[in-house]
């Protein structure tokens, strides 16, 4: 199969030095990607910028904010079997990015951010059949009731849901779901683990 996953948490820049983020390490985005090169699988891993070493035998592709991962999903989309969506995409972007450095002020700064585009939302629209199409819910409250609601509105194949201690840890607890079964549970599994069995759900999913 191949696959395109994206990873890591967007930038979203203020100005040319500073940008609003969130605390995605990448970790489940690139322990996927391994996983499904182990697999036999071929992977283009559009990452927005994290410590971690590319896997290597995987197409890489470098983007920073939400917008360019969105341009290189559309790019690379049409031609891949299954997206998996782990990247922290930002939810909102500075409106008004400053070209130059702001100087600091006595006064307040208000800023102004816009929504970015949901770029599953996207793929969910656009997939074809055949296609499979997973993503993250993370929730800090009604955890599966809140993710079983993204999988039908992104209209999604499968959806994987964690919480909050999940950001850059190397272990997590996950709440799997496709369309067509239940949950299933992986308790406490290191992330290069419940990545395998992810790829696994996937293909089976395939059949
Ligand atoms: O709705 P929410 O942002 O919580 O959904 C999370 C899922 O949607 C993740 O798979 C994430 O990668 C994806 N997402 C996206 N574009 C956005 C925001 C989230 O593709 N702008």
């Amino acid at each position: 199969m191949r696959f395109l996953i994206t990873a890591g948490g967007t930038r979203e820049y203020i100005d040319p030095v500073r940008f609003i983020s969130n605390a995605s390490s990448g970790k489940m985005g690139y322990a996927l990607a391994r996983a499904a090169l182990k697999a036999g699988h071929k992977v283009t891993l559009i990452t927005a910028p994290t410590a971690l070493t590319p896997p290597t035998g995987a197409e890489v592709i470098p983007v920073e904010s939400a917008a360019q991962m969105f341009k290189a999903v559309k790019k690379h989309f049409p031609k891949c079997d299954c997206l998996i969506m782990a990247a922290a995409v930002a939810d909102y972007t500075p409106a008004h990015p400053a070209k130059t450095k702001l100087k600091k002020q006595a006064a307040k700064l208000p800023l102004e951010l816009k929504p970015t585009p949901d770029i599953l939302k996207w793929a969910g629209r656009h997939k074809k059949p055949g296609q499979i199409l997973v993503g993250f819910a993370l929730e800090d409250r009604d955890l599966r009731l809140h993710a079983e609601r993204k999988l039908r509105e992104k209209n999604l194949d499968m959806i994987i849901a964690n919480t909050p201690g999940a950001i850059g840890a190397d272990t997590s607890t996950l709440h799997v779901k496709t369309a067509k079964s239940g949950w299933v549970q992986i308790n406490d599994a290191s992330k290069t683990a419940s990545a395998g069995r992810i790829i696994r759900m996937i293909e089976t999913h395939c059949d």
